[in-house]
C-alpha cells in the first residue's frame, strides 16, 4: 500500500446526497500507476445500485426542484462547485496525480479546468431561453427549453475530474438530474464533485455519481429506461455498445470518442516551433489524450531535419511519477500499457523504422513507457490507423498538399488536425479541407472550455464545450395557444 497520509482507504458512492457502500462491501481496488500498488478502494456499483442512483435522479426530476428553481439561482449552484473545487485545488490535484499518474502540474490544470467549467455553464444557466414566434390571426405560440430529466455521463480515464466537469455543469445548469459513471481506473478524484454538492447542499438526486465496471455499471446506466439522455466520452466500440443501448430505450446521446490526429507539416513551417508543439502534442498525460498528435505528415524534403529534431526533444524529457511532476508519466494501467507495447510492435513487424523509444522501461516498478517515434510509416500500417492512446508518434511523408490532405483524412477517425506553416492561404487552405472537428495552426490543443469541441466521422457526434454544448441539454417544447376572446 502507497500509503499517502492524506488519502482515505475506501472511497464511497454518492446516492441521494448520501454516501453508499457498494451491496456486501463490494469494492474496486485503485492502483497508483506510478508503482503499480494499492493506492485505495472505492465502493464498487453493480447494476442494482446504478438503478438507485437513477431512481434518486428520477425523484430529483420529477420534484422539478431545478425546473422550477430560478435560473440565477441554478446558475449560483453550479458556479459554487467550481469555487468549492478551486478552493481544494492542491488536495485534489494530489488525488488526481496519484490515481492518474498525470503530473502535478497537469493535475492542478485538470481542477482549474473542471472549476472552469461550472464558472462557465454557471454564468449560462439564466442566459436559457425560449422564443414568441408570431403565428397572427389570433394564436400565441411560444417555445420553452425544457431539461431532459436523467442525464447520464460515462466518464472515461484519461482526464476523469475535467470530463465529468465538461458535461455535468451544462446539464445542471440546463436543470436535469445527473448520474456519473465514474471510471473504474481513477475514480477518486471525480468524488471531490460529490463532496462540493454534499458542502453546498445542491438538491437531493441532483447530482450522483457512482464508480463501476463498464460492462456492469456502465452498461446497466446506458440500458436504464429511466434514463433520458447519455453523454458519453471514451472509446468508438464502447460508444457503438451505448448507441446500441439508447436504441432500445430511444434517449438521445452525445458521443465524444477517440482520434488519430494528424499535423500537416508545410516547407515553410517554424521548425522549433513546430518540435515543441509535436512533443506537446504527443507526449502531453503520455499521449493518453483523444486528440493527440498521433500522425506527422512531413514533405520529404525536410524529413530528416524534421525527426532528428523531434528524437532530440523526446529524449530530453525526464520519466517519472506525476507527483515528482515529470514530463513524461506512468501510462494508467499495466494493461494499457501491453496494448501501447503491442501497437509498437505491429509497428515493427510491419516495416515502420523505430526512431527511439518502442519498449516499455522494464526496470521500473510503474508502467512507463517512454516518448516513442517511428518513421518510414506508411499510412496503411496499424500504427497509423489505430489509436494507440501513448506517447507514439509515427512520421510520415508526403510529396503534394493533396496527398497530404488525403493522408490526414484518411482514417476512421475526425477529431484533430493541425497545420505548420506561416503562410495563411495554405492553413486556410488546408483547414477547409481537413476532415476533424478541430483544426490547429501552429499549436496543438489549441481552445479552452470556450471552444466548441467534438468529433467527425467516428470520433462521434454532438460537440461539448461552449456555448454550443448546452444546446445538448435541453429540448424545445412549443405551445400554441388559440385566443378566443376578440
Ligand atoms: P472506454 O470506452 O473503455 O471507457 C469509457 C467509459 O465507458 C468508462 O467509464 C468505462 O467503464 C465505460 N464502459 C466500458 N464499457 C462499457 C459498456 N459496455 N457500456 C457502458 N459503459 C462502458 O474508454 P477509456 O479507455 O476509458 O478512454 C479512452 C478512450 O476515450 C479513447 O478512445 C479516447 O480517445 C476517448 N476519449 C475521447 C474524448 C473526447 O472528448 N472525444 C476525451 C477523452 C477520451
Amino acid at each position: 500500500m502507497t500509503a499517502d497520509a492524506e488519502l482515505k482507504p475506501v472511497w464511497q458512492n454518492h446516492i441521494a446526497g448520501e454516501w453508499r457502500d457498494g451491496p456486501d462491501g463490494a469494492r474496486i481496488p485503485v492502483e497508483n500507476p506510478a508503482t503499480g500498488e494499492r493506492l485505495a478502494d472505492i465502493a464498487r456499483a453493480t447494476p442494482e445500485v446504478v438503478d438507485q442512483a437513477v431512481q434518486a435522479a428520477r425523484a430529483c426530476t420529477d420534484s422539478r426542484v431545478l425546473q422550477d428553481m430560478h435560473p440565477a439561482e441554478r446558475a449560483r449552484v453550479v458556479t459554487d462547485i467550481g469555487r468549492v473545487l478551486r478552493r481544494r485545488r492542491e488536495e485534489i490535484a494530489r488525488v488526481v496525480c496519484l490515481d492518474s499518474g498525470k503530473s502535478l502540474s497537469l493535475a492542478r490544470g485538470e481542477v482549474d479546468g473542471a472549476a472552469r467549467y461550472f464558472e462557465y455553464y454557471g454564468g449560462l444557466a439564466d442566459k436559457i431561453e425560449g422564443r414568441y414566434i408570431p403565428l397572427g390571426n389570433g394564436y400565441v405560440d411560444y417555445t420553452i427549453p425544457v431539461p431532459y430529466g436523467v442525464s447520464a455521463h460515462i466518464v472515461p480515464w484519461n482526464f476523469p475530474l475535467e470530463m465529468a466537469a465538461r458535461s455535468l455543469a451544462p446539464a445542471l445548469a440546463a436543470g436535469n438530474a445527473c448520474v456519473i459513471k465514474s471510471p473504474e481506473q481513477d475514480p477518486l478524484a471525480v468524488t471531490f464533485i460529490a463532496e462540493a454538492c454534499a458542502e453546498l447542499g445542491v438538491p437531493t438526486g441532483a447530482v450522483n455519481i457512482v464508480c463501476g465496471y463498464g460492462e456492469d455499471a456502465g452498461a446497466a446506466l446506458s440500458a436504464h429506461p429511466d434514463v433520458n439522455q447519455i453523454v458519453f466520452t471514451g472509446s468508438v466500440e464502447t460508444g457503438q455498445a451505448i448507441m446500441r443501448a439508447a436504441a432500445d430505450t430511444v434517449v438521445p446521446t452525445v458521443m465524444e470518442l477517440g482520434g488519430k490526429s494528424a499535423g500537416i507539416v508545410f516547407p515553410d513551417a517554424d521548425l522549433d516551433n513546430l518540435t515543441t508543439s509535436t512533443s506537446w502534442g504527443i507526449t502531453m498525460n503520455s499521449g493518453q489524450v483523444c486528440n493527440a498528435m498521433s500522425r506527422l505528415l512531413v514533405p520529404r524534403q525536410i524529413r530528416d531535419e524534421v525527426i532528428d529534431r523531434i528524437k532530440a526533444m523526446s529524449e530530453g524529457l525526464s520519466i517519472g511519477p506525476g507527483i515528482e511532476d515529470n514530463g513524461v508519466t506512468p501510462l494508467i494501467s499495466g494493461e494499457h500499457l501491453a496494448e501501447v507495447e503491442g501497437h509498437c510492435l505491429s509497428a515493427a513487424q510491419q516495416g515502420a523504422r523505430e526512431v527511439t523509444g518502442g519498449r516499455r522501461l522494464a526496470d521500473r516498478a510503474g508502467h512507463f513507457m517512454p516518448p516513442t517515434v517511428y518513421a518510414d510509416v506508411d499510412p496503411e500500417m496499424r500504427i497509423a490507423q489505430e489509436e494507440v492512446f501513448g506517447p507514439v508518434l509515427s512520421v510520415m511523408t508526403y510529396n503534394e498538399p493533396d496527398e497530404a490532405i488525403r493522408i490526414a483524412n484518411g482514417t476512421k477517425y475526425g477529431l484533430a488536425a493541425g497545420v505548420f506553416t506561416g503562410d495563411l492561404d495554405r492553413a486556410t487552405w488546408a483547414a477547409e479541407r481537413l476532415v476533424a472537428g478541430q483544426v490547429y495552426v501552429n499549436d496543438w490543443y489549441v481552445g479552452g472550455v470556450e471552444t466548441p469541441f467534438g468529433g467527425m466521422g467516428k470520433s462521434g457526434f454532438g460537440r461539448e464545450k461552449g456555448q454550443e454544448a448546452l444546446a445538448n441539454y435541453y429540448q424545445s417544447k412549443n405551445v400554441g395557444m388559440r385566443r378566443l376572446a376578440s
